[in-house]
């Protein structure tokens, strides 16, 4: 941007302000309610996730909103998350799982949401979209997916859904253990674990806690 400096007659330069995100916000139209963002009905929670979705700064957005969570608490739907989905990302990072998330925005454009949607249904895991992705040349990440997935309202569990008879006991135990063990040892609390494995909250913390109390009953031994 380029004024005019009237004292001296010489123009000077300054820089453009950053533009105003906000002003292009999805929740900002007549027809949504900002209700639904901070409603527990899961209609409501549905139709803020379908505004999310469509809004052009979700990537800010989520950015901003994160920025701003307190703590391990943290209410309501924010740039296309719930407040779980944004710890188990928080969690994520604590990992150095960093998500893409201009790529994370393309798998929901109007051309990807399709094909993500199928490979929700028929993978069973996320490492298993992982892998079909990069065969259709996107080179993607296991969390930049579970974002994706997130965005679209699906469900993104570490634990694969399907074709895995296993308990979720065995689970934790296994695949799950190493990464495990670092949460902990960052202080993660049972339940935001549960919410990073993506699995219901008792459930989940039962397992850690039988498998956890399983180590240390053998380190004892
Ligand atoms: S991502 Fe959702 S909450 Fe954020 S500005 Fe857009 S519509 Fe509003």
């Amino acid at each position: 941007m380029t004024i005019l400096n009237i004292g001296s007659r010489r123009p000077t330069t300054i820089a453009a302000p950053p533009p105003d995100w906000k002003v292009s916000a999805r929740c900002r139209a007549e027809d949504v309610d900002a209700e639904d963002f901070f409603t527990t009905a899961r209609a409501g929670q549905r139709r803020a996730r379908g505004a999310c979705v469509q809004c052009p700064v979700i990537v800010e957005c989520l950015r901003q909103t994160r920025a701003h969570d307190d703590g391990t608490y943290r209410w309501g739907i924010g740039g296309g998350l719930d407040g779980l989905q944004r710890r188990a990302l928080e969690l994520e990072e604590w990992l150095g799982n960093r998500p893409n998330l201009e790529m994370a925005r393309l798998l929901v454009s109007a051309a990807w949401l399709g094909r993500l949607a199928r490979l929700r249904s028929s993978c069973g895991s996320l490492d298993g979209m992982v892998r079909a992705l990069r065969g259709d040349g996107l080179m993607v990440d296991v969390v930049t997916v579970r974002v994706a997935v997130w965005w679209s309202g699906g469900q993104a569990p570490r634990v694969a859904w399907r074709g895995d008879t296993r308990s979720l006991r065995a689970v934790v135990g296994g695949e799950l253990l190493e990464d495990v063990l670092r949460l902990r040892e960052r202080g993660a609390r049972y339940t935001d674990i549960a919410a990073w494995m993506g699995v219901p909250r008792d459930t989940g913390v039962r397992a850690l806690k039988d498998v956890l109390a399983g180590l240390e009953a053998e380190e004892a031994s």
